[in-house]
């Protein structure tokens, strides 16, 4: 009788969704080889699917020689980006650049408690879903809006907006500020929407 192998799947982190050439041949070379299906996820991530288990050690070591990080349990979330002001014409921010402060930021940090996530907009009109992400930030004219508290699925919520005219180290100050304060507040996952109305809430909704 033939034994099936169980599927699974593996999920490359992109920072601001930039997918390096050398990943993106060796994903296309793994895919080839493995048989292999490639989805770019919701939240700009590049994940390879129908992996199996016996393969996934070989598979991971080689992305992994090329600096490829994955997703799992206490990862710092990735910021879901739009391409901003250097490839839109509306773009007044760059979405990559505060990404790249926030990740910086938070590298070291070994455990993040779950679920949270960050979007970051290069203009008002907030494509990436600033309104309808946890921690959501997005650049105006006068430097960067963050919003707190927003959500999408069955019972969607509407950031609220916590601070206004940021400059890129307020945003990052900020965001730590928010994450530590989730962390302290969180038994083991939560989203901030659950937190704005905590009576020791660092910021004033508006
Ligand atoms: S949020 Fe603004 S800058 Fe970003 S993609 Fe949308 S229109 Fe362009």
């Amino acid at each position: 009788m033939t034994q099936t192998t169980a599927a699974t799947r593996l999920t490359i982190l992109l920072p601001a969704g930039r997918l390096p050439l050398p990943l993106m041949a060796k994903a296309h070379a793994l895919a080839e080889k493995y048989q292999l299906e490639i989805y770019l996820s919701t939240l700009q991530n590049l994940r390879l699917m129908g992996i199996r288990e016996e393969d996934l050690p070989v598979i991971r070591g080689e992305l992994a020689a090329l600096g490829a990080q994955f997703k799992g349990p206490g990862r710092f979330p990735i910021p879901r980006v739009c391409i901003g002001v250097r490839d839109c014409s509306m773009g007044i921010g760059d979405p990559e650049r505060i990404s790249a402060l926030i990740l910086a930021r938070f590298k070291d940090r070994e455990k993040t408690k779950q679920k949270f996530k960050i979007a970051i907009s290069g203009c008002t009109l907030g494509c990436p879903g600033v309104l309808t992400t946890d921690i959501g930030i997005m650049a105006t004219r006068k430097g960067f809006d963050l919003y707190v508290g927003g959500k999408g699925g069955p019972n969607p919520k509407v950031g609220r907006r916590v601070l206004r005219d940021l400059d890129e180290q307020g945003v990052v100050a900020a965001v730590a500020e928010l994450v530590d304060f989730h962390d302290a507040h969180t038994e083991t996952k939560q989203r901030m929407v659950k937190l704005i109305d905590h009576p020791e809430f660092p910021y004033k909704l508006s």
